[in-house]
């Protein structure tokens, strides 16, 4: 296997080398510029690259294409043609023209719009990325596509991303420039994404339909034993799981994804998938192909791959790391400290921009990672809290003290830091000082975001960061290139911005109850639920940012403003329905099937002999009799905390009730629930525990 894996990588990709094995010379030098400069390519280019693409996938017997995007739905969408072309004899030729390739129409009235349809047409159009390769999935021909109305609005998730990626390149090319570096042409930010996810039996899952319809368990009381012991984290993989990983890391790397580490998570049935990073946009359909995969190579298991940021109650939840930096067509890293001044200088402004950025727009980032199901997560003792802010360890924070205090700093092994020449030691470049707690955390060459939920597209984030940052940079730049004497006020500009914005950084541990009150002080945002986070969205200072650098338009912002409020109140909606279904259908009738048990027992008890103590059942019995009635109060008080949603117009207002009312009453009737669970008779749950799912896989 290990020697296969050289010819299996990308083979199923239209990737540089086969371009360049399969087109005119000239035809691949324009594809090179297209691809890395992101241009649009002409027809007759077009025509070329398309017959040879059809060519390389009939070969491997794909006899249909399709543009593949990624509507706000969080996931992809894909509508199959197949390349058929009557020949006008009863015969058919294999045909696939630069038009088809560069542009699709699917419909798009069935795809979230946040009201941006309404004033245009429902059409949509998909225009083909040629920054990310095309490739091959279930027989079928796969264009990365944008998708966008007829009004040239963004109905995706990839058009922002790209679009700050152009942002991000000009405003990163200026401070380029203004470093004297005449080489650069080109930077990127680049994207390794840590994926989290559950594994759990089919069959255990199929009877829980809190998982099939919601993806995650609405009730369950808690198991024995969790992840207490902490004997899952990086534990020997079971064989299941192995030869499932195994299976996944093929097709994975069939499909040029660099899947590279792969563990136990913390939690019973969790684990963990890291790829190589790459370029934000390549990561970005890459990892939408992971979970995707993810979730089909599990099916062939006869396992199911959850998904969803908090599964289980009690455990914890999935996240995403989204590893972020910056990086030049000439292979610098720009998060890197160096090792000359010029390089370290680069490396501060640069820091600097990023500080500025996250203090500044905690609100966006915040939002960023916003989702009904994250809000779980986020908070909870196992996540980075809701509080933005930024850990740059131990090391760099006493570059940073030093810079701002003006005195130089002689590090550990007594290496010096020159102030306003920025020699900066180098020894903070290695440490590796992990501090797991921190939402955005400093890793030596990268920051580590760790907000992200593990079912949502890491466009959104890596928009927003690369829009930030890219507006930072402007700013300096803005300073810098009328400054008389350039290294001065760069010098000038990172010693004020480190003092302005030294609030956002805190080493210590998030999870402290401390910190918040700490953060509270320094006047940071702790927005805790997707609730309090979405007016955000539309604050005048971000739609000024987002619309100055051409990410979003302010139509656009509104519409995903819209999605975003839309999206949790349906989410939250299917929840409380799924419980009540499951309250009336299952957990009812099985407690009384139970309770009834319980009443005979004692009936025939008595009648053999009065003398025949009864006292358990009977305690059972009333017991359960009393829960029983507790929980159908409980679920009626759910059913009428529905109806009254109803009363408001107000999306806002009506988010707002869903968080303070509806989840209250789910969570109190859910409690009920478990604390049935406990005393009723294996025999008479209605569905499988959370040992089973749990602890479901061999
Ligand atoms: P961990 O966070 O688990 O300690 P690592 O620090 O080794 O693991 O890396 C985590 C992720 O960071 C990997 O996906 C890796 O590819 C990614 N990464 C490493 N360097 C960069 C970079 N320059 N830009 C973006 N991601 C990076
Ligand atoms: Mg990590």
């Amino acid at each position: 296997m290990e020697n296969k894996v050289p010819d299996l990588f990308g083979s199923m990709v239209f990737h540089e080398h086969v371009m360049k094995e399969r087109l005119p010379k000239s035809t691949y030098k324009t594809m090179c510029k297209v691809m890395q400069e992101g241009k649009r390519l002409d027809k007759e280019v077009a025509d070329i690259v398309a017959n040879a693409m059809k060519d390389w996938a009939v070969e491997k017997g794909v006899t249909h294409f399709t543009h593949w995007f990624q509507p706000m739905t969080g996931i992809t969408a894909e509508k199959h043609d197949s390349f058929i072309a009557p020949a006008g004899d009863g015969q058919v030729i294999m045909e696939f023209s630069g038009k088809e390739l560069i542009q699709g129409e699917p419909d798009a009235s069935s795809f979230p719009n946040g009201g941006l349809r309404a004033t245009f047409e429902a059409r949509g159009y998909t225009a083909w990325d040629p920054t990310s390769f095309a490739f091959i999935k279930d027989d079928t021909l796969c264009i990365p596509t944008a998708f966008y109305s007829y009004g040239g609005q963004a109905l995706d998730k990839k058009t922002p991303l790209l679009r700050s990626m152009e942002a991000f390149n000009k405003q990163a090319m200026r401070i380029i420039r203004l470093l004297g570096d005449t080489e650069t042409s080109r930077v990127n930010t680049t994207v390794g994404s840590e994926q989290e996810y559950f594994l759990i039996d089919k069959d255990v899952y199929l009877k829980r339909k809190d998982l099939v319809y919601c993806g995650r368990t609405l009730y369950g009381a808690k198991p024995p034993k969790g992840q207490e012991l902490d004997d899952h984290y990086f534990g020997a993989i079971k064989p299941r799981v192995k030869a499932f990983m195994h299976d996944l890391n093929e097709e994975l790397w069939k499909l040029g994804i660099l899947a590279k580490t792969e563990h136990n998570e913390v939690a019973p049935a969790q684990h963990e998938l890291a790829p190589v990073f790459t370029t934000v946009n390549i990561a970005c359909d890459h990892n939408q192909v992971t979970m995707e995969l993810m979730k089909k190579v599990a099916d062939r298991h006869g396992l199911v791959c959850l998904l969803h940021e908090k599964p289980f109650d009690g455990v914890n939840g999935s996240g995403k790391h989204n590893n972020w930096s910056i990086s030049t067509d000439k292979g610098a890293n720009l998060l890197e400290p160096g090792d000359s001044p010029a390089e370290n200088t680069r490396f501060l402004l640069f820091l600097v921009a990023l500080i500025k950025a996250v203090d500044e727009y905690q609100d966006m980032l915040r939002l960023s990672v916003a989702s009904a199901g994250n809000d779980h997560r986020l908070g909870a003792n196992e996540a980075p809290p809701a509080i933005v802010s930024m850990f740059v360890g131990e090391d760099l924070q006493a570059v940073l003290d030093s810079i701002e205090s003006g005195v130089e700093y002689a590090g550990k092994d007594r290496e010096m830091m020159k102030v306003g020449v920025h020699v900066l030691p180098r020894f903070f470049k290695d440490t590796t000082d992990r501090n797991r707690t921190s939402p955005f955390a400093f890793t030596g060459n990268k920051f580590e975001f760790r907000m992200l939920g593990s079912a949502v597209s890491i466009a959104c984030p890596n928009f927003i960061l690369n829009t930030i940052v890219a507006e930072e940079l402007s700013l300096l730049a803005d300073e810098l290139e009328t400054a008389e004497d350039f290294t001065t006020a760069a010098n000038e500009l990172i010693r004020k911005t480190v003092i302005e914005h030294k609030r956002i950084i805190f080493n210590g541990n998030n999870y402290a109850d401390e910190w918040v009150v700490e953060a509270e002080k320094r006047g940071l945002l702790n927005l805790k639920t997707t609730v309090d986070v979405m007016p955000y969205y539309l604050k005048e200072k971000n739609i000024a940012t987002f619309t100055k650098h051409r990410v979003l338009t302010k139509e656009e912002i509104h519409s995903r403003y819209e999605i975003l409020v839309e999206n949790y109140i349906k989410v939250i909606h299917i929840e409380a329905l799924t419980m009540l279904e499951i309250a009336k259908k299952n957990i009812l009738p099985g407690v009384s099937a139970y309770v009834k048990e319980l009443a005979e027992t004692i009936t025939l008890k008595k009648q053999i002999s009065s003398a025949i103590n009864c006292r358990s059942e009977e305690g059972l019995l009333i017991s359960l009799s009393d829960m029983c009635a507790d929980f159908v109060d409980k679920q009626k008080a759910l059913e009428e905390a529905l109806a009254m949603a109803k009363n408001f117009q107000d999306e806002q207002i009506v988010a707002e009730h869903y968080k303070d009312a509806v989840i209250p009453a789910m969570v109190a009737l859910r409690a009920v629930a478990d604390a049935m669970e406990e005393q009723v008779s294996e025999k008479y749950w209605p569905f499988p525990t959370y040992g089973e799912l749990l602890f479901s896989v061999s």
